[in-house]
């Protein structure tokens, strides 16, 4: 059946990089639907994509509960606070981690009647001369059109081939936001931002821990720096962090699921309750595209868009985890809310040298530019400053000493190429930094810059300082 509205924007996926630009193609007086299919484990619907449902939100949410309850037990303490038979109910800090999603959720269809937004749940398939088929959640389908169509369909779990997801033993990075019992052994395969998140919530709670990582290189994307702290802290943790091993293989038995894995010096085997496959996330375009559309895909399945996220096809754009560059939810927001705009008519742009990567655990890591090695291979002559969080009072006082914050400037114009930190709140902090780069900020403009006292930021202003060993609170090399 076909509809007679003919839509401004019909917008395919309601997650963190769709509904923004939904939203904005609203603001902006164009007629806007969003369609997004999301099912939950319970068979509800719901907006939000992978970001509210079973990513950024709902282990945010359990990496606060955990942190409460370690730093309960390792750090108050030294506060002087006694505190006694300290325990944890997992039941609640789950049913706490479902109700911040819910609330999170279910904000966007009011976010949606704001703007004016025609909320669509169900599923959206692109057809050739931007038509779009869209079969609400009851299985009726319609054809709907539209001037422009953005597709925002996001990416899905990689599968380990060798050790297939059942579920039960072997889950998703969303099955281990769901374990209703704390694995007593657990075996995380991969290394990266989701893998170490989700082995610091369950290591916090009494797991033990181990994760495979098949390069030697620990996170090889951050500052090699960074890199080192991070994993002195994290072993120190408990969390037993095997590089250069790569799994090939699982058995289940009696005794739980081994994995195989080869490391230099042969195969090797360890066996666990429960294994998480965090191996990264591929674009997801299953069923999104009928015949003839033009819109073109990679040769790793992502759509191909250029700098403005325009695809092959005309009046056809691609956002978000579907599209080249880092998988994060601000870059694909940045993105929605660009096209929202260039759709109206608007100017706007994405600044692709200034995406923000944060790791949530403790100490947290959060950077934005480029590191010191990629400045090192660049060739441009370049000056760093640095400052630990020892010699910060703030961080004396909380009681958060672990890590330094890190300046890479330009020797010969000053400009600030990338800011690293590795601490308490790095993620927060590193927002100044972004602002820094946008702005192309000097090392100077961020020494002239005052900092509130005693602040965790005062890292930052004397990392700049230490750039050219002008810091006051630090010898800086
Ligand atoms: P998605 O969020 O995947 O949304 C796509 C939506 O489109 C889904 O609802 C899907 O059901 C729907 N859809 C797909 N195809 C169709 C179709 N044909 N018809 C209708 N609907 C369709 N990023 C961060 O920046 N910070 C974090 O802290 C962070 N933590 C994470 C933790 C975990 C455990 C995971 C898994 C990811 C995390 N991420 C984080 C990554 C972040 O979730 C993604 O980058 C983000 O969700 C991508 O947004 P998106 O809108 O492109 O896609
Ligand atoms: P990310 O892409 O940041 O989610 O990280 C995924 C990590 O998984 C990367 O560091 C990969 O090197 C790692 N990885 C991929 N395949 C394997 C494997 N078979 N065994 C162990 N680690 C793996």
């Amino acid at each position: 059946m076909s509809d007679s509205t003919t839509y401004d924007v019909i917008v395919i996926g309601g997650g963190p990089a769709g509904y923004p630009c939904a939203i904005r193609a609203g603001q902006n007086g164009l007629k806007a639907a969003c369609i997004d299919e999301w099912k939950n484990y319970d068979g509800t619907h719901a907006f939000g994509g992978t970001c509210l449902n079973a990513g950024c939100i709902p282990s945010k949410a359990l990496l606060e509960s955990t942190e409460l309850y370690h730093r309960a037990q390792a750090e108050f303490g030294a506060h002087g606070i006694k505190v006694g038979g300290l325990e944890f109910d997992l039941g609640t800090m789950q049913k706490r981690k479902s109700k911040i999603v819910k609330a999170s959720t279910q904000g966007i269809q009011a976010l949606f009647k704001a703007a004016g937004v025609t909320g669509l749940p169900g599923h959206g398939r692109l057809l050739a001369g931007n038509k779009v088929e869209y079969t609400a959640l009851d299985g009726t389908k319609r054809e709907l059109a539209a001037r422009h169509v953005v597709l925002a369909s996001g990416s899905a779990p990689m599968e380990l081939k060798s050790v297939p997801f059942d579920g039960k033993a072997v889950v998703d990075s969303w099955g281990a936001l769901e374990f209703d019992a704390v694995p007593k052994r657990l075996g995380v395969i991969g290394a990266g931002v989701i893998g170490l998140e989700l082995g610091s919530v369950w290591r916090r709670l009494g797991a033990e821990v181990v994760v495979l990582e098949a390069l030697e290189q620990f996170l090889w994307m951050a500052d090699q720096q960074v890199a080192r702290e991070a994993l002195k802290h994290f072993r120190k943790q408990g969390l037993d962090i095997r590089l250069g091993a790569k799994v090939g293989g699982a058995k289940q038995g009696k005794t739980g699921v081994t994995l195989e894995y080869a490391d230099a010096s042969g195969t090797q085997t360890v066996t666990v309750d429960k294994v998480v496959v965090a191996i990264g996330r591929r674009p997801f375009t299953t069923d999104l595209l009928g015949e003839g559309t033009g819109v073109e895909l990679d040769e790793r399945g992502f759509v191909k868009v250029d700098h403005e996220c325009r695809t092959a096809a005309p009046d056809v754009w691609a956002v978000g985890d579907v599209v080249r560059g880092p998988m994060l939810a601000h870059k694909g927001k940045e993105e929605g809310v660009m096209v929202g705009d260039l759709i109206a008519g608007r100017v706007s742009e994405v600044n692709y040298k200034a995406i923000p990567s944060v790791i949530y655990t403790a100490p947290e890591i959060a950077w934005v530019g480029l590191t010191e090695e990629e400045v090192k291979k660049s060739g441009r002559p370049y000056k760093v400053g640095s400052f630990p969080f020892l010699a910060s009072g703030r961080a004396r006082a909380m009681e958060a000493t672990a890590g330094f914050a890190k300046l890479i400037a330009a020797a010969d114009d000053d400009e600030i190429l990338g800011v690293h930190i590795v601490g308490p709140m790095a993620g927060e902090l590193i927002a100044e930094a972004v602002l820094a780069l946008e702005y192309s900020a000097s090392a100077e403009d961020l020494q002239r810059t005052m900092h509130a006292h005693p602040t965790l930021s005062e890292a930052l202003h004397e990392a700049a300082l230490g750039a050219d060993k002008r810091a006051i609170d630090f010898p800086n090399r």
